[in-house]
């Protein structure tokens, strides 16, 4: 199970930004145990978006938003809705959000940062990982993870080592950096490389104490 925490909803409406036509989309695996997704995670959003001024073209639940193949599907039946939107805010993991970036060419922005792994990487059957950093970039590189497809876990762009588009650390593998580079010219957001992303606060790849006393963790208090 992955555990996530809800960003706080300054960041998400900060990242939103200008963007006024969204399209709401939760998990009702992992994420609604940890009530960052779910029917209930949603409609708090949803209140929280339209008191923001924020138009929503469209809801909806997805069972288990790391299985490529059922949100591809779910996504499908709502095309118009999402064609509407200007992003879709994704109420799931890191890996929910990579999956959902993968199958809809649109921008799309976490609302909750992936805390733990919970000592089982889930069972997607793909190459979407989280490394569970605690401060998810995923709405900054167009939903491709800088932590686990940069060898160098590179949070600014390219380390400039990349041959060919390979990664110099292991030349079997894309860039990740070309990769992001690729994904934000797709859906139009290339401006995003000029901004600059604070240092990464590796405290947060620390579960909190609250989280290492439930039974994820074991320990003594
Ligand atoms: S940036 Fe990557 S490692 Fe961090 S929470 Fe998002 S998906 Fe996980
Ligand atoms: S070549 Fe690309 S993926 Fe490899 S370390 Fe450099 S920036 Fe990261």
């Amino acid at each position: 199970m992955l555990f996530t925490q809800n960003k706080p909803t300054e960041e998400v409406l900060e990242s939103l930004g200008e963007e006024k036509n969204i399209f709401l989309l939760a998990c009702n695996g992992c994420a609604e145990v940890c009530e960052t997704g779910g029917e209930k995670a949603l409609l708090a959003m949803k209140a929280e978006l339209e008191k923001a001024g924020k138009d929503l073209t469209g809801q909806l639940n997805v069972d288990f938003l790391c299985n490529k193949v059922l949100v591809a599907t779910r996504l499908a039946q709502e095309r118009d809705k999402i064609e509407e939107a200007d992003s879709i805010l994704v109420l799931t993991c890191g890996v929910g959000v990579q999956v959902v970036s993968k199958v809809v060419n649109k921008v799309v922005h976490p609302a909750a940062n992936t805390v733990s792994l919970g000592g089982l990487q889930g069972l997607w059957p793909a190459d979407e990982r989280c490394q569970a950093c605690g401060d998810c970039a995923l709405d900054y590189t167009g939903g491709i993870c800088p932590i686990t497809f940069c060898a160098k876990s590179l949070l600014n762009g390219p380390c400039g080592g990349a041959q060919d588009g390979k990664c110099e650390v292991d030349s079997e593998k894309d860039c990740g950096w070309q990769l992001i580079y690729e994904r934000l010219e797709k859906i139009g957001r290339l401006e995003n490389l000029k901004k600059f992303h604070k240092a990464r606060d590796h405290s947060k790849m620390l579960p909190s104490k609250d989280l290492r006393e439930t039974s994820f963790y074991d320990i003594e208090k």
